[in-house]
């Protein structure tokens, strides 16, 4: 299908949900492909196999968009490492990987390619030329986004309220969809002191086709905050909470307590970012989430940091679709133990009242 044909972002979100998969810097740093802390997505040049069967894996789990993994490979980052001759090869090897799987589904209409820019972290609401280098760097990822065919543009994980207007304004100029997602800390807040629903009434002002939240809080925490958007926004909106049990003391995965028995503490301050598994969330707490956001109106919905094909698959048949993965979904009746399969042993199937104890 030609992309004048390809249903356009804003079609799909008019007749029903659509899935967004987020979450790689995570998932590829599980992987191998990443070095945690340092977080900078070299994997489209050195491993692009391990980054397209991500991108195939999430495709196969249902995600409808591919968004290019391009999260923190802007200019400043790669200034960090001390990589900047870097920069262009990294980011259009990711767009290009993207929309290889982008345009070859493996089940009906092709998917979405989508353009990615991020938080800086050199945002200062104080420094006008700090802010003119964030707009640049912004500029310079959304063109070759655009050259290499992106069908949509992702601004996401802002939290300075002005710092995603920027985004925004940048991806703009381009004519493309654009989707813009805050994401506050844990003073509820955007850093510039504006509040999370004012700089979300602010984006749709500004004309922002998706207007949203993802990342930093799970489900607990961000979902107050998008029913207030929702009924605030005439826009589509997009919900992708992180996979980890945020709670109200503790909204964000950024200083999130181990209370699970945990013997062998991080060697950092935190257990963010690389000892939150006890904290994740199971598949039907969030399978959950994404079917009370899609039935509050929100129809963009994914998951970001801890995000795995098995989640996105959870959220995508939440709201009613099949996909290619569903094949493989959950078939407890054939389990050893717990199945109701009449070829189970009664004596086998003793052991789910008895949880392995012999003598009870
Ligand atoms: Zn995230």
């Amino acid at each position: 299908m030609s992309k004048e044909n390809k249903k356009g972002l804003i079609d799909r979100l008019n007749s029903g949900p659509v899935i967004c998969a987020e979450g790689f810097l995570f998932e590829i740093e599980k992987r191998g492909y990443m070095s945690s802390g340092e977080f900078v997505p070299m994997v489209s040049l050195e491993h692009p196999e391990a980054l397209e069967n991500l991108h195939r894996d999430f495709q196969h789990a249902g995600s409808d968009i591919v968004q290019a993994f391009t999260y923190n490979g802007h200019r400043e980052k790669m200034r960090v490492i001390g990589k900047e001759e870097l920069l262009e090869p990294l980011n259009r090897a990711a767009l290009k990987i993207a929309k290889k799987v982008a345009t070859s589904p493996l089940v009906g209409e092709e998917n979405l390619m989508a353009g990615n820019i991020s938080n800086s972290n050199i945002w200062n609401q104080n420094d006008k030329k700090a802010q003119l280098e964030v707009e640049k760097m912004f500029r310079e990822m959304v063109t070759w986004a655009v050259e290499e065919g992106a069908d949509i543009l992702i601004g996401e994980t802002f939290y300075y309220a002005e710092e995603a207007y920027t985004a925004l304004k940048v991806m703009k100029e381009t004519g493309l969809p654009s989707v813009i997602t805050i994401a506050p800390y844990g003073q509820n807040i955007m850093r510039d002191e504006v509040s999370i629903l004012d700089t979300c009434k602010e984006l749709e002002q500004r004309g922002g086709d998706v207007v949203g939240m993802n990342c930093h809080r799970g489900i607990n925490t961000m979902m107050p905050y998008l029913k207030e958007i929702r009924k605030a926004l005439k826009c589509h909106v997009a919900g992708l909470p992180i996979t980890y049990r945020t709670t109200e003391n503790h909204p964000t995965f950024f200083n999130l307590p181990d209370n699970n028995g945990c013997f062998c503490h991080s060697p950092h301050e935190t257990t963010f970012p690389t000892a939150l598994d006890p904290m994740q969330c199971n598949r039907y707490e969030i399978g959950q989430f994404a079917k009370e956001a899609y039935s509050l109106g929100i129809n963009y919905l994914g998951v970001c940091c801890g995000a795995n094909p098995m989640l996105i698959r959870e959220v995508a048949e939440a709201v009613g679709l099949t996909v290619p993965a569903s094949k493989y979904r959950e078939k407890m009746d054939n389990h050893y133990m717990f199945g109701k399969n009449k070829r189970i042993p009664e004596h086998i199937k003793d052991y789910r009242t008895s949880l392995g104890v012999w003598d009870t």
